[in-house]
């Protein structure tokens, strides 16, 4: 049985709203190293929000931010299983992007949620689909960064796509694995890197052994 929904990410600009692909965010994503504040604050220009509009966010930082009382709390709170996050009335701008820290707690968890066993991810998560005249009927709407993320791994998961960790010990980026033909790096770059230090070590050994 083949189901195919789709995942409409959506980034709004100063033009309005255009569709991205929020599989290539995710890898622009996974390649950011956590000490990289600047790369981060450039992937945030290119890719929107964090939050989606008029969500939430549950974490601790927020609630300290603002002084302990959430400007949301006179609204009714709908809870939602997959983010956490507590919904207010569609159409609110989003929240402010969280601190860095937090960012990089995320990247991590979502690292490892492609490859630890899947009922780990899929137990705490609820999906809600949207549907529409069009292929594909059924499709997660996603206007932030966030969502279109955590949509990606459930997705992945669901299709069963196996991924793995990339050899390279300063990468360590997951990526799908594709053929039975097992691939130890995420790129080709990672691949070439490794082997010209391989290189350099075995110059090295050879030198000693000179001596
Ligand atoms: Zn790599």
């Amino acid at each position: 049985m083949n189901i195919h929904v789709g995942l409409e990410f959506l980034i709004t600009g100063q033009d309005g709203e255009r569709r991205a692909d929020a599989w290539q965010m995710r890898s622009e994503f996974f390649d950011l190293r956590p000490e990289d504040g600047d790369a981060l604050r450039e992937f945030l220009d290119k890719w929107g929000h964090w939050y989606e509009p008029g969500e939430k966010p549950s974490q601790q930082w927020h609630k300290e931010k603002s002084g302990g009382r959430s400007p949301w709390s006179g609204l009714e709170e709908h809870r939602t299983g997959t983010l956490g996050f507590i919904r207010a009335l569609a159409g609110d701008p989003p929240p402010p992007d969280p601190p860095e820290s937090e960012i990089w707690k995320e990247q991590d968890r979502l690292k490892r949620a492609l490859l630890d066993p899947v009922e780990e991810w899929l137990t705490g998560s609820r999906l809600a689909f949207e549907a529409r005249p069009e292929y594909p009927h059924f499709y997660i709407g996603a206007r932030s960064i966030s969502k279109a993320l955590r949509a990606t791994v459930t997705l992945d998961l669901l299709a069963r796509v196996k991924h793995r960790l990339c050899a390279r010990k300063d990468c360590r980026k997951p990526f799908k694995v594709e053929s039975k033909h097992s691939r130890r790096f995420c790129s080709q770059y990672c691949g070439h890197l490794e082997s010209v230090r391989r290189g350099r070590r075995e110059k090295k050994r050879a030198k000693r052994r000179q001596k």
